[in-house]
């Protein structure tokens, strides 16, 4: 009985994940690179996400806080297969440099995908946003134990292991309720940490976690599972702070 529910399992993750390419096994971060053309970059980058953050990376810069106006609200919340996604309507921006960079989604880690000294976190969100010329900027958040994340219980009655079925949310994004107090931040050149690893992305790790309890952390470990990359090696980049 119990080998037939978990055949059921994988036959299920194979018929909905996109170009089959998981966390475990032969299809898992390993392989990503061969299991095809398009994914070539997660082989071959020199770039890539995520990261170690560490003391010999680290080079002490003079960083402007990021400007940060959030003016929309969430559109659906899905469990894509291999992360929790919610999706955005349009008005969220994040700006840098003078460029305009809107809000598309965010979706979670379990444990952190980019590491700070070495040390994963529980968990680890991503803020995605494109620019018009289909840039990207990520903003990553981890998340220690602690107390219950507000943001969250907005739509964790949502979450649900089925595959693909977007359920609407009615949360407003409140970059208070979202990101630490303290803003400072790590800023680093990488790529997206799943294929195809497209490199050329700006990402900024902010230093300070954000809490959610133990009941909410289970909840998402329950549902996505061990969805992190590795680490990925540094090469020639600096990470400024
Ligand atoms: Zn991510």
């Amino acid at each position: 009985m119990k080998k037939l529910i978990s055949l059921s399992l994988i036959t299920t993750s194979f018929i909905f994940a996109s170009s089959h390419w998981s966390y475990q096994g032969h299809t898992g971060p390993k392989y990503w690179g061969d299991l095809d053309e398009k994914f070539k970059m997660c082989k071959i980058g020199k770039n890539q996400s995520p990261i170690d953050i560490k003391k010999e990376v680290l080079v002490k810069a003079c960083i402007k806080p990021l400007k940060i106006s959030y003016n929309s609200k969430a559109k659906n919340v899905l469990n894509n297969g291999h992360t929790i996604k919610v999706n955005v309507e349009s008005g969220s921006y994040l700006y840098i440099d003078g460029k305009k960079f809107e809000l598309k989604q965010f979706h979670f880690h379990t444990p952190s995908e980019n590491k700070i000294n070495s040390k994963h976190y529980p968990m680890e969100a991503h803020f995605v946003h494109l620019n018009n010329k289909g840039e990207i900027a990520v903003i990553g958040v981890m998340f220690k134990v602690g107390k219950e994340n507000k943001a969250i219980t907005k739509f964790q009655n949502l979450l649900t292991k089925q595959i693909n079925i977007k359920k609407p949310i009615y949360l407003t994004l409140k970059a208070d309720e979202l990101f630490p107090k303290n803003r400072d931040y790590y800023r680093f050149n990488g790529s997206l940490t799943t294929p195809p690893c497209s490199e050329g992305v700006r990402w900024y790790v902010f230093k300070e976690p954000v809490e959610i309890s133990k009941e909410q952390l289970k909840l998402f470990e329950k549902i996505m599972g061990k969805n992190n990359r590795p680490t990925q090696p540094v090469n020639a980049r600096k990470v400024l702070y």
